[in-house]
């Protein structure tokens, strides 16, 4: 199974992505996550991004695919995985369509998060992940560069029926059990 897991910051991603990785066994793959790891391990990806995630700003689409091809290579990935924090942009959609038709793969499902905008903020601000884009005004930021550059990606898939829509409040197994029941019908 090949998926997506979408949604605004604080949407609870990362938190879904673990739990259908360990039902599903399917490995769960973050590209906010490679590029923190880069960072704390002071590597040239990781100087190359660093300012742009303690800004909320985007890392360019180029590096993302690139990085995203490179990891989707190794064996673990050949039988799925799920995707979190990736495709954020139109045109990274496109280039992941591109990969995927030269392994004559496809994606099964995009799986949208649903939650209101003061959840999402009230969340980023109460998880205490040390992470330096989780103050208030990054989250703002980075939730404007939600709407404009990562919403459109929804667009782009919809047509092709790939779109689910969760609603993303309740405790995490009400919302996994949604998400299972998405699945289940796949
Ligand atoms: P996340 O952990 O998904 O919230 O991502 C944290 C940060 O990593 C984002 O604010 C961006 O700076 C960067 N990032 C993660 N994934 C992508 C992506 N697909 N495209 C561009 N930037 C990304």
């Amino acid at each position: 199974m090949r998926l997506i897991i979408f949604g605004p910051p604080g949407a609870g991603k990362g938190t879904q992505a673990q739990k259908i990785q360990n039902t599903y066994h399917i490995p769960h793959l973050s590209t906010g996550d490679l590029f923190r790891s880069a960072i704390k391990n002071q590597t040239e990806l990781g100087k190359k991004v660093k300012s742009l995630l303690d800004e909320g700003e985007l890392v360019p689409d180029d590096l993302v695919v690139d990085l995203i091809k490179e990891e989707l290579g190794q064996p673990k990935y050949e039988e799925g995985y799920i995707l979190d924090g990736f495709p954020r942009t139109v045109p990274q959609a496109k280039s992941f369509d591109e990969y995927l038709a030269t392994r004559e793969a496809e994606l099964d499902a995009l799986l949208e998060l649903s939650v209101p905008e003061d959840e999402l903020i009230q969340r980023v601000l109460s998880r205490d992940e040390g992470r330096s884009d989780d103050t208030r005004d990054k989250i703002q930021h980075r939730l404007s560069v939600y709407h404009e550059n990562t919403k459109p990606v929804k667009a782009y898939y919809k047509d092709r029926g790939l779109v689910h829509t969760i609603n993303g409040v309740g405790s995490i197994e009400e919302i996994f059990d949604r998400i299972r029941e998405v699945l289940n019908t796949l």
